[in-house]
Protein backbone atom coordinates (compact mmCIF):
# COMPACT_ATOMS: atom_id res chain seq x y z
CA UNK A 1 0.00 0.00 0.00
CA UNK A 2 0.85 3.65 -1.23
CA UNK A 3 1.95 6.10 1.82
CA UNK A 4 -0.97 8.60 2.57
CA UNK A 5 0.45 12.44 2.18
CA UNK A 6 -1.34 13.80 5.12
CA UNK A 7 -2.52 17.18 3.88
CA UNK A 8 -4.18 18.37 7.56
CA UNK A 9 -0.85 17.14 9.23
CA UNK A 10 1.62 19.57 7.05
CA UNK A 11 -1.09 22.23 6.99
CA UNK A 12 -0.75 22.21 10.58
CA UNK A 13 2.93 22.58 10.24
CA UNK A 14 3.11 25.37 8.18
CA UNK A 15 0.15 27.19 10.90
CA UNK A 16 2.62 26.63 13.67
CA UNK A 17 5.12 28.34 11.60
CA UNK A 18 2.81 31.03 10.95
CA UNK A 19 1.74 31.08 14.59
CA UNK A 20 5.85 31.82 15.26
CA UNK A 21 6.24 34.42 12.71
CA UNK A 22 2.78 36.64 13.72
CA UNK A 23 4.11 36.33 17.41
CA UNK A 24 7.84 37.80 16.68
CA UNK A 25 5.46 40.43 14.10
CA UNK A 26 3.49 41.26 17.40
CA UNK A 27 6.78 41.61 19.39
CA UNK A 28 7.49 44.49 16.91
CA UNK A 29 3.78 45.80 17.29
CA UNK A 30 2.90 44.55 14.05
CA UNK A 31 -0.41 42.81 13.18
CA UNK A 32 -0.56 41.43 9.75
CA UNK A 33 -4.27 41.73 8.57
CA UNK A 34 -5.89 39.91 5.64
CA UNK A 35 -9.02 41.39 3.23
CA UNK A 36 -11.38 38.72 1.89
CA UNK A 37 -14.08 40.07 -0.49
CA UNK A 38 -16.72 38.36 -1.49
CA UNK A 39 -19.58 39.70 -3.95
CA UNK A 40 -22.72 37.85 -4.09
CA UNK A 41 -24.17 34.89 -2.11
CA UNK A 42 -22.68 31.76 -3.69
CA UNK A 43 -22.35 29.43 -0.73
CA UNK A 44 -19.26 27.50 -1.67
CA UNK A 45 -17.70 30.81 -2.19
CA UNK A 46 -19.72 32.18 1.62
CA UNK A 47 -18.24 29.16 3.10
CA UNK A 48 -14.24 29.58 1.33
CA UNK A 49 -14.38 33.53 2.72
CA UNK A 50 -15.94 32.17 6.08
CA UNK A 51 -12.76 29.87 6.34
CA UNK A 52 -10.20 31.70 6.05
CA UNK A 53 -11.40 34.79 7.87
CA UNK A 54 -12.03 32.28 10.78
CA UNK A 55 -8.20 30.98 10.32
CA UNK A 56 -6.77 34.48 10.23
CA UNK A 57 -8.56 35.02 13.91
CA UNK A 58 -7.43 31.79 15.42
CA UNK A 59 -3.88 32.57 13.71
CA UNK A 60 -3.66 36.15 15.92
CA UNK A 61 -4.22 38.07 12.38
CA UNK A 62 -6.54 40.94 11.76
CA UNK A 63 -9.18 39.91 8.91
CA UNK A 64 -11.79 42.29 7.50
CA UNK A 65 -14.13 40.42 5.50
CA UNK A 66 -16.52 42.45 2.92
CA UNK A 67 -19.55 40.43 2.08
CA UNK A 68 -20.81 42.68 -1.02
CA UNK A 69 -24.79 42.31 -2.29
CA UNK A 70 -24.93 40.22 -6.15
CA UNK A 71 -25.85 43.82 -7.52
CA UNK A 72 -22.38 45.64 -6.38
CA UNK A 73 -21.24 47.54 -9.13
CA UNK A 74 -18.02 46.66 -11.20
CA UNK A 75 -16.99 50.79 -10.01
CA UNK A 76 -17.69 50.08 -6.46
CA UNK A 77 -15.76 46.84 -6.21
CA UNK A 78 -13.17 48.71 -8.02
CA UNK A 79 -13.10 51.89 -5.39
CA UNK A 80 -13.38 49.17 -2.17
CA UNK A 81 -9.80 47.77 -3.71
CA UNK A 82 -8.57 50.57 -3.85
CA UNK A 83 -9.24 51.74 -0.25
CA UNK A 84 -7.71 48.21 0.67
CA UNK A 85 -4.89 48.67 -1.66
CA UNK A 86 -4.29 52.25 0.69
CA UNK A 87 -5.25 51.22 4.17
CA UNK A 88 -1.88 50.28 6.07
CA UNK A 89 -3.54 47.92 8.30
CA UNK A 90 -4.06 45.38 5.67
CA UNK A 91 -1.58 43.16 3.91
CA UNK A 92 -3.06 40.59 1.84
CA UNK A 93 -6.59 41.62 -0.28
CA UNK A 94 -8.30 38.40 -1.73
CA UNK A 95 -11.19 38.67 -4.15
CA UNK A 96 -13.13 35.35 -3.98
CA UNK A 97 -13.48 33.73 -7.45
CA UNK A 98 -15.79 33.26 -9.12
CA UNK A 99 -17.47 36.88 -8.89
CA UNK A 100 -20.93 37.40 -10.68
CA UNK A 101 -21.39 37.15 -14.35
CA UNK A 102 -21.00 41.14 -14.64
CA UNK A 103 -18.00 41.76 -13.09
CA UNK A 104 -14.80 41.78 -15.07
CA UNK A 105 -12.48 39.80 -12.67
CA UNK A 106 -9.27 39.97 -15.13
CA UNK A 107 -9.76 43.70 -14.46
CA UNK A 108 -10.56 43.40 -10.21
CA UNK A 109 -7.25 40.96 -10.04
CA UNK A 110 -5.18 43.67 -12.29
CA UNK A 111 -6.76 46.65 -9.84
CA UNK A 112 -4.84 44.93 -7.02
CA UNK A 113 -1.45 46.09 -5.16
CA UNK A 114 1.00 43.39 -6.79
CA UNK A 115 2.25 44.00 -3.43
CA UNK A 116 -0.57 43.04 -1.26
CA UNK A 117 -1.53 39.93 -4.16
CA UNK A 118 -1.76 37.02 -1.76
CA UNK A 119 -3.53 35.00 -4.27
CA UNK A 120 -0.44 35.46 -6.68
CA UNK A 121 -3.00 36.20 -9.64
CA UNK A 122 -1.81 39.42 -10.44
CA UNK A 123 0.44 39.33 -13.76
CA UNK A 124 3.20 41.16 -12.38
CA UNK A 125 3.10 38.42 -10.06
CA UNK A 126 3.04 35.80 -12.78
CA UNK A 127 6.01 37.23 -14.35
CA UNK A 128 7.67 36.90 -11.23
CA UNK A 129 7.17 33.32 -10.77
CA UNK A 130 8.18 32.45 -14.34
CA UNK A 131 11.28 34.93 -13.89
CA UNK A 132 12.25 33.16 -10.54
CA UNK A 133 12.10 36.14 -8.26
CA UNK A 134 11.50 35.70 -4.79
CA UNK A 135 9.84 38.08 -3.86
CA UNK A 136 6.60 37.57 -6.11
CA UNK A 137 3.38 35.55 -4.90
CA UNK A 138 2.99 31.98 -6.06
CA UNK A 139 -0.68 30.60 -6.18
CA UNK A 140 -1.58 29.30 -3.41
CA UNK A 141 -2.67 25.67 -4.35
CA UNK A 142 0.03 24.88 -6.52
CA UNK A 143 2.71 26.12 -3.69
CA UNK A 144 1.02 24.22 -1.05
CA UNK A 145 0.99 21.10 -3.54
CA UNK A 146 5.09 21.91 -3.68
CA UNK A 147 5.17 22.33 0.27
CA UNK A 148 3.57 18.54 0.17
CA UNK A 149 6.27 17.43 -1.14
CA UNK A 150 8.68 18.68 0.64
CA UNK A 151 7.41 18.00 3.58
CA UNK A 152 7.20 14.24 2.48
CA UNK A 153 10.70 14.08 0.92
CA UNK A 154 9.84 13.68 -2.33
CA UNK A 155 12.35 14.72 -4.48
CA UNK A 156 11.49 16.61 -7.37
CA UNK A 157 15.10 17.17 -8.85
CA UNK A 158 15.46 15.67 -12.38
CA UNK A 159 12.31 13.92 -11.75
CA UNK A 160 9.49 13.55 -14.64
CA UNK A 161 6.27 15.50 -13.68
CA UNK A 162 3.63 15.47 -15.43
CA UNK A 163 0.43 18.48 -14.62
CA UNK A 164 -2.43 17.67 -15.90
CA UNK A 165 -4.63 20.67 -16.21
CA UNK A 166 -3.69 24.21 -17.99
CA UNK A 167 -5.46 27.17 -15.62
CA UNK A 168 -3.66 29.84 -14.30
CA UNK A 169 -4.71 29.24 -10.62
CA UNK A 170 -3.34 25.54 -10.69
CA UNK A 171 -2.04 24.31 -13.66
CA UNK A 172 0.69 26.95 -15.04
CA UNK A 173 1.82 28.07 -11.72
CA UNK A 174 2.44 24.69 -10.71
CA UNK A 175 4.59 24.02 -13.71
CA UNK A 176 6.63 26.78 -13.53
CA UNK A 177 6.97 26.37 -10.14
CA UNK A 178 8.25 22.70 -10.26
CA UNK A 179 10.70 23.90 -13.31
CA UNK A 180 12.14 26.91 -11.69
CA UNK A 181 15.90 26.40 -10.43
CA UNK A 182 16.13 25.14 -6.43
CA UNK A 183 14.87 23.11 -3.98
CA UNK A 184 11.76 21.56 -4.63
CA UNK A 185 12.29 22.32 -8.70
CA UNK A 186 14.18 21.54 -11.01
CA UNK A 187 11.85 18.68 -12.60
CA UNK A 188 11.20 17.88 -15.99
CA UNK A 189 7.82 18.83 -16.16
CA UNK A 190 5.03 18.31 -18.95
CA UNK A 191 1.66 19.72 -19.15
CA UNK A 192 -1.23 18.15 -20.66
CA UNK A 193 -4.89 19.18 -21.27
CA UNK A 194 -7.90 18.60 -23.03
CA UNK A 195 -6.20 18.48 -26.40
CA UNK A 196 -3.13 16.66 -25.18
CA UNK A 197 -2.64 12.89 -27.46
CA UNK A 198 -2.26 10.10 -25.68
CA UNK A 199 -3.11 11.39 -22.60
CA UNK A 200 -2.70 7.73 -20.58
CA UNK A 201 1.07 7.34 -22.33
CA UNK A 202 1.95 10.78 -21.18
CA UNK A 203 0.59 10.49 -17.40
CA UNK A 204 2.49 6.84 -17.55
CA UNK A 205 5.26 8.80 -18.11
CA UNK A 206 5.03 10.72 -14.79
CA UNK A 207 7.39 9.84 -11.49
CA UNK A 208 5.27 12.49 -9.99
CA UNK A 209 1.11 13.41 -11.47
CA UNK A 210 -0.29 16.39 -10.17
CA UNK A 211 -4.02 15.74 -11.74
CA UNK A 212 -6.22 19.36 -11.88
CA UNK A 213 -8.69 19.09 -14.34
CA UNK A 214 -11.74 18.83 -12.34
CA UNK A 215 -13.19 15.68 -14.03
CA UNK A 216 -14.54 13.34 -11.14
CA UNK A 217 -12.11 10.03 -10.84
CA UNK A 218 -10.54 11.10 -14.30
CA UNK A 219 -7.45 9.15 -13.72
CA UNK A 220 -7.81 5.85 -13.92
CA UNK A 221 -5.12 2.92 -13.03
CA UNK A 222 -4.09 2.10 -16.36
CA UNK A 223 -2.65 5.45 -16.69
CA UNK A 224 -0.31 5.45 -13.63
CA UNK A 225 3.36 4.21 -13.87
CA UNK A 226 4.19 1.47 -10.61
CA UNK A 227 5.70 3.46 -7.88
CA UNK A 228 4.81 6.82 -8.96
CA UNK A 229 3.85 9.70 -6.96
CA UNK A 230 0.37 11.27 -7.22
CA UNK A 231 -1.58 14.53 -6.33
CA UNK A 232 -5.12 14.76 -6.15
CA UNK A 233 -5.98 18.59 -6.55
CA UNK A 234 -9.34 17.93 -7.83
CA UNK A 235 -12.27 19.05 -5.70
CA UNK A 236 -15.11 17.03 -7.29
CA UNK A 237 -19.05 17.24 -5.23
CA UNK A 238 -20.96 13.81 -6.77
CA UNK A 239 -24.22 12.60 -5.82
CA UNK A 240 -23.71 9.59 -3.01
CA UNK A 241 -26.98 8.06 -1.94
CA UNK A 242 -25.54 6.33 0.97
CA UNK A 243 -24.25 9.99 2.53
CA UNK A 244 -26.36 11.85 4.68
CA UNK A 245 -26.14 14.37 2.60
CA UNK A 246 -26.47 12.06 -0.59
CA UNK A 247 -23.53 13.57 -1.84
CA UNK A 248 -19.57 13.51 -1.43
CA UNK A 249 -16.16 15.05 -2.34
CA UNK A 250 -14.03 13.05 -4.92
CA UNK A 251 -10.78 14.07 -6.33
CA UNK A 252 -9.74 14.06 -10.16
CA UNK A 253 -8.04 10.31 -9.38
CA UNK A 254 -9.97 7.20 -8.92
CA UNK A 255 -8.14 6.49 -5.74
CA UNK A 256 -9.49 3.34 -4.86
CA UNK A 257 -7.75 1.31 -7.87
CA UNK A 258 -5.25 3.90 -8.27
CA UNK A 259 -3.49 3.92 -4.64
CA UNK A 260 -2.56 0.49 -4.05
CA UNK A 261 0.02 1.22 -7.32
CA UNK A 262 1.77 4.13 -5.78
CA UNK A 263 4.50 5.33 -3.76
CA UNK A 264 2.89 8.06 -2.14
CA UNK A 265 -0.95 9.72 -2.96
CA UNK A 266 -3.04 12.24 -1.65
CA UNK A 267 -6.56 11.52 -0.49
CA UNK A 268 -9.88 14.26 -1.01
CA UNK A 269 -10.76 15.53 0.87
CA UNK A 270 -7.63 16.06 3.89
CA UNK A 271 -4.69 16.33 1.00
CA UNK A 272 -4.42 19.49 -1.56
CA UNK A 273 -6.97 21.07 -0.17
CA UNK A 274 -6.07 22.21 3.55
CA UNK A 275 -2.77 23.24 2.20
CA UNK A 276 -4.23 26.23 -0.07
CA UNK A 277 -5.68 27.93 3.10
CA UNK A 278 -1.98 27.12 4.81
CA UNK A 279 -0.37 28.65 2.12
CA UNK A 280 -2.62 32.04 1.75
CA UNK A 281 -1.94 32.36 5.53
CA UNK A 282 1.98 31.97 4.46
CA UNK A 283 1.64 34.39 1.91
CA UNK A 284 0.16 37.21 3.79
CA UNK A 285 2.36 37.10 6.33
CA UNK A 286 5.70 37.29 3.60
CA UNK A 287 3.32 40.40 1.88
CA UNK A 288 3.13 41.84 6.00
CA UNK A 289 6.85 41.36 5.66
CA UNK A 290 7.86 42.85 2.60
CA UNK A 291 6.00 45.63 2.73
CA UNK A 292 7.66 46.96 5.71
CA UNK A 293 10.97 46.01 4.57
CA UNK A 294 11.28 42.72 6.96
CA UNK A 295 13.83 39.71 6.48
CA UNK A 296 11.63 36.62 5.22
CA UNK A 297 11.00 34.92 8.85
CA UNK A 298 12.12 31.26 7.26
CA UNK A 299 11.82 29.21 4.81
CA UNK A 300 11.24 25.62 5.58
CA UNK A 301 10.25 22.44 4.15
P1 LIG B 1 -10.13 24.72 -14.77
O1 LIG B 1 -9.79 26.15 -14.80
O2 LIG B 1 -11.49 24.26 -15.17
O3 LIG B 1 -9.05 23.95 -15.67
C1 LIG B 1 -9.16 22.61 -15.92
C2 LIG B 1 -8.04 22.14 -16.78
O4 LIG B 1 -8.19 20.73 -16.99
C3 LIG B 1 -8.00 22.79 -18.17
O5 LIG B 1 -6.67 23.10 -18.51
C4 LIG B 1 -8.56 21.70 -19.07
O6 LIG B 1 -7.99 21.68 -20.36
C5 LIG B 1 -8.13 20.44 -18.36
N1 LIG B 1 -9.04 19.34 -18.70
C6 LIG B 1 -10.39 19.33 -18.55
N2 LIG B 1 -10.88 18.14 -18.99
C7 LIG B 1 -9.83 17.43 -19.41
C8 LIG B 1 -9.70 16.13 -19.96
N3 LIG B 1 -10.76 15.35 -20.18
N4 LIG B 1 -8.46 15.70 -20.30
C9 LIG B 1 -7.38 16.48 -20.10
N5 LIG B 1 -7.44 17.72 -19.57
C10 LIG B 1 -8.66 18.18 -19.23
O7 LIG B 1 -9.90 24.09 -13.31
P2 LIG B 1 -8.95 24.55 -12.09
O8 LIG B 1 -9.42 25.82 -11.53
O9 LIG B 1 -7.52 24.41 -12.50
O10 LIG B 1 -9.30 23.41 -11.05
C11 LIG B 1 -9.06 22.05 -11.30
C12 LIG B 1 -9.58 21.21 -10.17
O11 LIG B 1 -8.87 21.56 -9.00
C13 LIG B 1 -11.06 21.43 -9.82
O12 LIG B 1 -11.60 20.21 -9.36
C14 LIG B 1 -11.01 22.43 -8.69
O13 LIG B 1 -12.14 22.33 -7.83
C15 LIG B 1 -9.77 21.97 -7.99
N6 LIG B 1 -9.12 23.01 -7.18
C16 LIG B 1 -8.78 22.67 -5.92
C17 LIG B 1 -8.14 23.58 -5.12
C18 LIG B 1 -7.75 23.18 -3.75
O14 LIG B 1 -7.64 24.02 -2.87
N7 LIG B 1 -7.50 21.91 -3.51
C19 LIG B 1 -7.85 24.86 -5.61
C20 LIG B 1 -8.15 25.17 -6.93
C21 LIG B 1 -8.80 24.22 -7.72
P3 LIG B 1 -8.24 22.86 -21.46
O15 LIG B 1 -7.38 23.99 -20.98
O16 LIG B 1 -7.77 22.25 -22.71
O17 LIG B 1 -9.70 23.16 -21.42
Amino acid sequence: MSELIDGKKIAEEVFAECREDIAALAAQGITPGLAVVVVGSDPASLVYVGSKARRCQELGMASFKYELPVETSQAELLALVARLNADETVDGILVQSPPPAHIDEAAVVRAIDPAKDVDGFHPLNVAKLAMEEPDGFVPCTPLGVQRMLLASGIETDGAQVVVLGRSMIVGKPQALLLMAKGRGGNATVTVAHSRTRDLAAVTRSADILIAAIGRPNFVTADMVRDGAVVIDVGINRIADPSARSGTRLVGDVDFVAVAPKCRAITPVPGGVGPMTIAMLMSNTLKAARQRRGLRPWSVRG
